[in-house]
């Protein structure tokens, strides 16, 4: 039995259930993560490092200066370029050439390859569009924190990515546990004041903890929770751990996050409860107008009661005269 001690009631009992679920391994099945469809272009087939190296530089999509000409664009004026590595192959003289004289290759090394971004381009229209992310919870969080968050191509590599230099989330699927790994990473640098961990703690924490915003927030926690089980499974592992006592060791982590993350939800919905207070017109205030833009129609219930409160107590305030402006809000 993990003790528990996040201070979040809700979050105390979505941790202890998924624990729960854990240790007596009634586990949903792991399915596969839905991934956005990627369109034919060069970083298509690139290898996980160069992949990688283009996301650290915040696009998807680089190609070679004659390669964006090939496509009718031009690479704008005074861009820099950035280098990904390509394998150097010579002829192996060592060996016999085959019946054309031409000799098999030998890797000898690597070559840095200038590209430049996409956005450092301009000229004829991109043929491809960029996938659209849904509505996903928790977005107002990453908003308030000052992170972007970018819907990209799908790759065999990764389902979605965390760039703290940049402070950008990409996201290569439309699932919700994919977000909130990746916002959990950035709860998790902000509580340790970097993320510096080793690899499998900090994985597990961002995974633990998405699973549990799964249970507070997504729309159905129990669907992802097998494939969480079988990545925090596989980073226990690295670990010489089993999931439990990994788990275990990092609770400490995974609390700190979660209550991050609530704490700054609950912030967010009164924000935009406070600004209905702004509306000069009554009956638009009554209607909630920030509510829908912001989704909270998809929230769960206690998120929309949360709010409803919050949005009352705003009318509350609106509705006893505090002074000159107060009154305009009055004139009905
Ligand atoms: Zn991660």
């Amino acid at each position: 039995m993990i003790e528990i001690g996040v201070k979040n009631e809700r979050a105390r009992q979505a941790l202890s259930l998924i624990l729960d679920k854990f240790e007596n391994n009634s586990i949903p099945q792991a399915i596969a993560l839905a991934t956005f469809p990627c369109p034919n272009i060069p970083s298509r087939k690139w290898s996980m490092l160069n992949r990688l190296i283009m996301l650290a530089y915040g696009t998807h999509d680089a190609r070679g200066f004659r390669q964006w000409l090939e496509t009718g664009r031009n690479v704008k004026k005074g861009s820099k370029a950035f280098y990904i590595l390509g394998p150097r192959f010579v002829d192996d003289k060592e060996k016999e050439p085959d019946e054309n004289g031409n000799y098999p290759k030998k890797l000898v090394g690597f070559l840095s390859i200038p590209v430049f971004r996409v956005e450092d381009t301009d000229g004829k229209e991109i043929d491809y569009a960029l996938p659209k992310l849904p509505q996903l919870p928790l977005t107002e969080v990453a908003e308030r924190w000052g992170i972007a968050v970018r819907a990209t191509f799908g790759n065999p590599v990764w389902a979605g990515a965390y760039a703290p230099s940049l402070e950008r989330i990409m996201l290569a699927s439309p699932e919700e546990t994919v977000f909130f790994h990746e916002l959990a990473h950035t709860a998790h640098k902000r509580v340790n004041g970097h993320l510096n961990d080793e690899k499998w703690k900090k994985e597990i924490v961002a995974e633990l903890s998405a699973a549990a915003l799964c249970y507070l927030y997504g729309k159905k926690p129990d669907r992802t929770l097998g494939s969480s089980y079988r990545y925090i499974r596989s980073y226990a592992g690295d670990a010489g751990k089993d999931v439990l006592s990994a788990c275990a060791s990092v609770i400490g982590d995974v609390e700190k996050v979660l209550d991050l993350i609530v704490s700054e939800q609950d912030k967010a919905a009164k924000t935009a409860c406070e600004e209905v207070e702004q509306h000069e017109n009554e009956d638009e205030r009554h209607a909630c107008p920030c509510a829908p833009a912001r989704g909270f129609e998809n929230a769960p219930d206690k998120a929309q009661q949360a709010y409803a409160d919050a949005c009352k107590h705003a009318l509350r305030q609106a509705e006893e005269p505090q002074g000159p402006d107060k009154e305009v809000h009055r004139a009905a």
